[in-house]
């Protein structure tokens, strides 16, 4: 049922990469037989789920959206698919990106524009625009993204779904190609809060493999699921309300406020003094990583290799000017001008400094409310093509959402009215692994 309801979207809005339709046939046949058999089955067991594709697959081409990795195949699965597969998921496919996971709108892949299943004149959001599609439009029952900047959260808003970037460290980054190794974290897509807190069951945990998973224990998110914010101190902070966010979407969010009041919880204004410094830093600190991280595609281990070439240097040149699209190329030139010696100090150094003062802020914050609300995305879908000649527009698609990144707390976005007939999102922000008082907060809301 979910391949007929794939074949009849995917026309329209190109989510998908590479459809795994035996692979899934197999695996739901191997549900159906432990279903048979009588075991005791999870609450994935045979659901069809779908993955962002810069998440390694065993055997399964693992692309990034980029020319640089058309091609490769990995030896290994990333933590979360093992974990997925492990709880009786059906993976149905790999879903598109902006290549590398960079940007907001999923135009910059190598390979496909994905459209808004909403409208498709519009863009789905991204950088895990495929996941957003998928679910929004029945293609995948759940799927999962990575967020760097955003990439989880601004497509879910976009897209009319509930996606959660956890706290960075809570869920194993193994397998996940790298893009800002400080930043990035994977998180589920959902229709709705209780699938998250399925889908977030499945996924966190200590990893070995993993150098920054945190050996915290993982609660029962289904467990947060009470149906009650009564005595829940919820802050607004007045720099997510200002300029550049429009007056729909602001709207929305102060709605959302008025119904937690009405359900008990009481509503604050607080202040992220530097949240206005979340842009830039994030752009110098997501560069520098991303210069790093994106130096291993050189045409000799793996990936693509240029077929003409004199030298070395040669080589390593042709195959990565052929290789990787014009945004990523503009982020690695970024990056290793902000690390290169002489302006490391000016730029990749400060930018830590306040990145420390900014995750103060949010400490200050956290200390008088439970949870923060915010708009994800200052406005609803664009359209397609509207932003893709001017990256500096583009960027300012994140302002709410990098925040939360360069202080590692987990965030929510979820759905909270319409604007002409397109999903408006609004963010909720937890404590340093309160995933839980979130979901908490979202389901009550719902
Ligand atoms: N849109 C942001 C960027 O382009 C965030 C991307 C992400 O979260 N992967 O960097």
């Amino acid at each position: 049922a979910i391949f007929e309801r794939i074949e009849a979207v995917e026309p329209k809005i190109s989510a998908y990469i590479t459809l795994l339709k035996e692979e899934a046939l197999e695996s739901a046949r191997a549900a159906d037989a432990a279903f048979a058999r009588g075991e005791d089955l999870g609450d994935l067991h045979g659901v069809p789920i779908a993955i962002k594709d810069n998440m390694c697959t065993t055997g399964i081409p693992t692309t990034c959206a980029s020319k640089m990795l058309e091609n490769f195949k990995p030896p290994y699965d990333a933590t979360v698919v093992t974990k997925l597969r492990a709880a009786g998921a059906v993976i149905v496919g790999k879903t598109n990106l902006d290549e590398f996971a960079m940007g907001s709108s999923t135009e910059n892949s190598a390979f496909k524009v994905t459209r808004n299943p909403w409208n498709t004149d519009y863009v789905p959001g991204g950088s895990s625009g495929g996941s957003a599609a998928s679910v929004s439009a029945g293609a995948a029952f759940a799927s999962l993204g990575s967020d760097t900047g955003g990439s989880i959260r601004q497509p879910a808003s976009l897209c009319g779904l509930v996606g959660l970037k956890p706290t960075y460290g809570r869920v194993s980054r193994y397998g996940l190609v790298a893009f800002a190794s400080s930043l990035d974290q994977i998180g589920p897509f959902t229709k709705d809060v209780k699938d998250c807190a399925i889908m977030m069951n499945a996924i966190a945990g200590y990893d070995v493999k993993d150098g920054t998973a945190v050996e915290e224990a993982t609660p029962d998110y289904k467990a947060a699921l009470i149906d009650d914010v009564k005595g829940l101190r919820i802050g607004l902070p007045k720099e997510f309300f200002g300029e550049g966010i429009s007056q729909e979407v602001k709207d929305a969010v102060y709605a959302a406020a008025k119904v937690y009041e009405t359900l008990g919880a009481t509503v604050e204004e607080v202040s992220v003094p530097n949240a206005g410094y979340a842009l830039p830093i994030y752009y110098i600190i997501a560069s520098s990583e991303c210069s790093s991280n994106l130096a291993r595609f050189d045409g000799v281990r793996y990936g693509f290799r240029a077929e003409e070439f004199e030298d070395f240097n040669d080589l390593f040149t042709k195959t990565r000017t052929q290789g990787f699209g014009e945004e990523v190329k503009r982020r690695i030139m970024l990056g290793t001008y902000a690390l290169s010696s002489g302006y490391y100090d000016a730029y990749y150094n400060k930018a830590m400094k306040v990145r420390t003062l900014l995750k103060e802020d949010f400490d200050r914050a956290f200390a008088s409310v439970d949870v923060l609300l915010t708009p994800t995305s200052p406005t609803v879908a664009f359209k397609i093509g509207e932003k893709t000649d001017n990256p500096l527009e583009m960027y300012m698609s994140d302002i709410c959402t990098v925040p939360i990144n360069i202080a590692g707390v987990p965030a929510m976005s979820l759905p909270c009215g319409f604007s002409d007939g397109l999903p408006i999102g609004m963010q909720l922000i937890g404590r340093h692994f309160d995933e839980k008082t979130i979901l908490r907060a979202a389901y009550a809301f719902e």
